[in-house]
């Protein structure tokens, strides 16, 4: 079948998000009918688009140095 979101065609057996080809296509479709309803009630950070930091949980991951 083919999926209403990005139009590709999918296996339907293989999908965990009918009619949907995916989890994906299924938030990005409820985005657009929440987004219509609502008319857009969340307002989009421009610097949301900036990975997080990830330094922390190197530190705990180096073995124990010589000593
Ligand atoms: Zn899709």
């Amino acid at each position: 079948m083919r999926c209403p979101v990005c139009k590709r065609e999918f296996d339907e057996a293989a999908s965990p998000a009918l009619p949907f080809c995916g989890e994906r296509c299924r938030t990005i479709d409820l985005g657009r009918w929440l987004g219509e309803t609502y008319s857009m009630p969340v307002i989009p950070d421009p610097e949301a688009d900036e990975l997080p930091e990830a330094g922390d949980f190197e530190s705990e991951n180096s073995e124990n140095g010589p000593q």
